[in-house]
């Protein structure tokens, strides 16, 4: 190690808080309002260096559509897509007095829930990089094979010789959960052998789902990291093994990227417009950084200046926080800073961001703040009281950012009534009742909402 921790918390405030797990809110400064000439070269670096084609893989979605149609027919047209829900409901009731459990918060401008929560197949924004993943990986193998053109109907690929061949090769993740799942659903409906490397705090019935399937769970003891290491380590023995390297992979990240373009058509439709008079910001729950970096790619592609990124940690595992505060990126884990990685936000706990999407972000991202658990479940359950919407404790994480906005705590312009805010919601259609019955009374008893 190349530093000091001591020097560290000198040299970058942050850090003394983010050691004490402190809730944070950090504005990047290569990034700041003020359009300062650092500011501005960012920006300006970020346009000339594409690090994925967007239309690329929305061409590819586009082939598969047919087929994803045909095996999933619930799947309208074929399009894995989450909607675009206002929930003003909820934005009232932030505003209200909840004896300090949540901040009050009045949000100025609309706010909305980007429910990839209930994205069809797996329930979670990993249907969007991990089934874009496994597909490009089964487009290359039957290609490879001579058994299919970009010009052919992809729905032949639901055909028994396809299944053939597919079950002569394997797909292989290490994952804390809802990426196993996305790669372990798709790779098991289209013939792969799958292997799950599923971490200790993945929940037990994501492991009953995929076992279900016929995908192989191995489990850990030990955190994410470690089983993403002996996945790969297993992957690169096997020459006709495909791993899914959530730290590095590009076409999880291109397969993220969509959703900036598909984002622009939701708020075309309804005719939201946003331009410099009508500011995005956007919220993201964020673990390892390909979920939120790649979406976040796609919306500065399309947005621009105009869109203001945040990603959202928990108080015990902010490893983006970290790696982009101190400039160290993946060099450094939140371990290094004495932290244990522990929380109840299960997609998140992660201790050690992807140098990819540190990278990538740092020219792109406005910001980071932490979350303490203990606000997870009230949101969760004020969001079920006041809107009818489920979504996973993790999923929760954007909603501690709006506070930050409106008081001022971030360096980019203030939101008014033009302004659009998305909540992103990552996961939680897939919970099983008896947990989300759970989740919900523990966040009433915070709230005090109910009594026993
Ligand atoms: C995976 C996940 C995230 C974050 O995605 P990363 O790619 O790990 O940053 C957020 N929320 C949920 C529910 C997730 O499963």
């Amino acid at each position: 190690m190349s530093w000091h921790l001591e020097q560290l918390k000198k040299d970058y405030p942050p850090v003394t808080d983010l050691a004490a797990c402190r809730e944070i809110f950090w504005t990047n400064p290569r990034l700041s309002a003020c359009g300062s000439d650092t500011a501005k070269a960012g920006q300006d670096a970020a346009k000339a260096d594409p690090i994925v084609s967007i239309d690329e893989a929305e061409a590819r979605l586009l082939r598969f559509a047919p087929f994803i149609e045909q095996v999933y027919p619930e799947v309208l047209e074929g399009i894995i897509e989450s909607d675009l829900t206002p929930i003003p409901d909820m934005q009232d009731a932030l505003a209200l007095d909840t004896a300090g459990v949540l901040p009050e918060v009045d949000l100025p401008g609309r706010l909305f829930l980007k429910c990839d929560s209930h994205l069809p197949v797996s329930g979670s924004i990993k249907a969007r990089g991990g089934i874009y993943e496994v597909l490009k990986y089964a487009e290359e193998v039957a290609m490879e094979n001579g058994m299919l053109k970009e010009s052919d109907d992809y729905r032949i690929l639901a055909e028994p010789h396809f299944q053939e061949l597919f079950n002569k090769y394997s797909v292989a993740v290490g994952s804390t959960g809802n990426l196993g799942l996305s790669i372990g659903i798709m790779s098991a409906k289209l013939g792969f052998q799958v292997t799950v490397h599923m971490s200790a705090d993945a929940r037990q019935w994501k492991k009953d789902l995929l076992r279900s399937k016929g995908v192989i769970v191995k489990e850990y003891p030990d955190d994410y990291e470690a089983a993403v290491a002996q996945g790969r380590k297993e992957a690169q023995e096997d020459p006709r093994c495909h791993f899914v390297d959530d730290e590095n992979s590009l076409d999880l990240f291109a397969g993220y990227s969509v959703a900036g373009k598909r984002l622009k058509q939701q708020l075309d439709n309804r005719g939201v417009i946003i331009d410099e008079d009508h500011r995005l910001y956007v919220y993201l729950p964020c673990g390892v950084g390909g979920a939120p970096g790649g979406v976040t790619y796609g919306i500065k592609e399309y947005f621009g200046d105009n869109a203001y990124c945040f990603f959202a940690e928990p108080t015990h595992a902010p490893c983006m926080a970290l790696g982009l505060i101190t400039g160290l990126h993946n060099r450094i884990s939140v371990k290094d800073i004495g932290i244990d990685g522990i929380t109840e936000a299960d997609g998140l706990a992660v201790g050690r961001a992807s140098a990819l999407v540190a990278d990538a972000m740092e020219s792109r991202l406005h910001g980071c703040f932490t979350v303490d658990d203990s606000r997870l479940y009230p949101y969760l359950a004020l969001l079920q009281d006041t809107e009818d919407i489920f979504i996973e404790p993790s999923a929760c994480a954007g909603f501690a950012g709006l506070h930050h906005i409106v008081s001022g705590n971030a360096d980019v312009p203030a939101p008014d009534e033009q302004s659009i805010h998305i909540v992103w919601a990552t996961g939680g259609s897939m919970v099983p009742e008896e947990e989300k019955e759970s989740y919900y009374l523990k966040g009433c008893r915070s709230l005090n909402t109910i009594t026993e």
